[in-house]
């Protein structure tokens, strides 16, 4: 009978120089399982994740998927002493299993010489050889001999901030959990015990947080399911159901609809601000454009009113400025004065031929009288001289206005009416009426 052999294939994993960190030796591991995984194990218990379980604590091997109970280790069966065809070949299964699993262990511990720098494992050697350890064996010596306190410990908080990950709705749960389940593999490898009470506590909390899965939160309560399990189960199928339900999508429309508007306000008034910005640049720029204007007018020409030059002499001058050549900004005080009469005259003059001021006058021969009582009516009279009667627009209107002239008229309008005959005509403001 020929013996297994198995030659694993580095290319994937990565060569550590010196000694490792908390990160590089689960970065190993990791790699490790991935060439281990690509053997079929031929052990019910190993499932689909072949041959990496000789590289698991036995609390990193539960937590992979569809994994319930540890892999039993291959034992040697020794020579066969059956004498039946079955248990020969029975045996030979057996064989080849233990063969195979010395084969894995060989490999692996290979691996571990040439990724790892030798001195690492002086101890353990023999002849150069990892012989009679197995490849965990060798992994935890390396995780207890040279892996640094504070570094274990800085993995260890990054990884529990890692179990606090938000569900977020826009993504299918399975993200959710499969995160979760990274975090807590993680931990693991840092040899930190992670219950199924804490994951479910940090799941109810973020699932609590989402309005949708009010519902499904309060029914979780109110049950009688206990496990991480099936508290996967029952969200993933609350949320299934979420997304075909009527009530909640309407929601979702109105909520995306509120951020669409809110949006759009964000956005008029970023558009408004823009404005008031470039509207004050505008006025500073015509601000420092006029000035500038009154300046050179100011420089060159002294009778420009309303603008006073920038240094006066009051003192006995001899009065050669005045229509000088030289035109300084120096002016006597007589000159001033004459600037002044000038500026207070072209004021005047520019209030007189103000037209919105002359217009302001008002309409009810005095101030504005409000329909204060509400349907046309007032406290006050508008015509307190006035007796007219309206059958459209009743008392206190302007003496002209009669029934004849009315330009207002409605149904109940009768020419003929008076305030003491109405007619059928309306009673608005005879409360003034002595
Ligand atoms: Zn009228």
């Amino acid at each position: 009978m020929t013996k297994v052999e198995i030659e694993y294939d580095y290319s994937g994993i990565d060569r550590v120089a010196g000694i490792p960190t908390t990160g590089q030796l689960i970065t190993f591991q990791k790699q490790m399982a991935k060439v281990q995984t690509s053997y079929k194990c031929n052990i019910t218990e190993a499932r689909d994740h072949g041959w990496s379980w000789i590289m698991c604590t036995d609390a990193q091997w539960i937590l992979k998927k569809g994994i319930t109970a540890p892999v039993p280790v291959p034992v040697d069966p020794g020579p066969y002493t059956g004498d039946t065809n079955i248990l020969n070949a029975a045996h030979k299964q057996v064989l080849k299993i233990y063969e195979e699993y010395e084969e894995h262990k060989r490999n692996t511990n290979k691996a571990i010489q040439a990724c790892f720098d030798e001195d690492l494992f002086i101890e353990l050697e023999t002849d150069g050889l990892l012989l009679g350890v197995s490849p965990h064996e060798v992994y935890q010596h390396m995780w207890m001999n040279f892996i640094l306190k504070v570094d274990k410990d800085r993995e260890i908080l990054n990884a529990r901030e890692l179990l606090k990950v938000d569900y977020d709705p826009d993504r299918i749960v399975q993200h959710y959990y499969k995160a979760i389940n990274e975090a807590r593999e993680l931990l693991t490898g840092l040899r930190e015990t992670v219950t199924d009470a804490e994951v479910m506590r940090n799941a109810y909390a973020t699932f609590e947080k989402n309005i949708d899965l009010k519902d499904a939160c309060r029914e979780w309560n109110r049950g009688t399911l206990t496990t991480w399990e099936e508290m996967r189960k029952h969200f993933s199928k609350e949320i299934q159901m979420n997304k075909t339900d009527p009530a909640i999508m309407k929601r979702t429309e109105l909520a995306n609809a509120v951020l669409a508007q809110s949006k759009v306000d964000e956005n008029t008034q970023r558009q408004a601000s823009e404005v008031l910005v470039l509207q004050t640049q505008k006025i500073q720029e015509l601000e420092a454009r006029i000035e500038q204007q009154q300046l050179a007018n100011s420089a060159t020409n002294n009778e420009i009113p309303g603008r006073i030059p920038a240094s006066i002499s009051t003192g006995s001058s001899n009065g050669s400025s005045a229509g000088g050549s030289s035109a300084t900004s120096t002016v006597t005080k007589e000159e001033m004065m004459q600037m002044f009469s000038q500026f207070t005259q072209n004021m005047q003059q520019g209030e007189g031929t103000n037209p919105t001021k002359a217009k302001k006058k008002s309409k009810f021969e005095g101030e504005y009288i409000k329909n204060d009582l509400g349907n046309g009516q007032r406290s006050k009279r508008r015509y307190p001289n006035s007796t007219s009667y309206c059958p459209s627009c009743g008392y206190d209107i302007k003496p002209t206005h009669t029934p004849s002239t009315c330009t207002n008229r409605k149904d109940c309008h009768n020419e003929a009416a008076t305030l003491a005959n109405k007619m059928g005509g309306v009673t608005t403001n005879c409360h003034f009426v002595t």
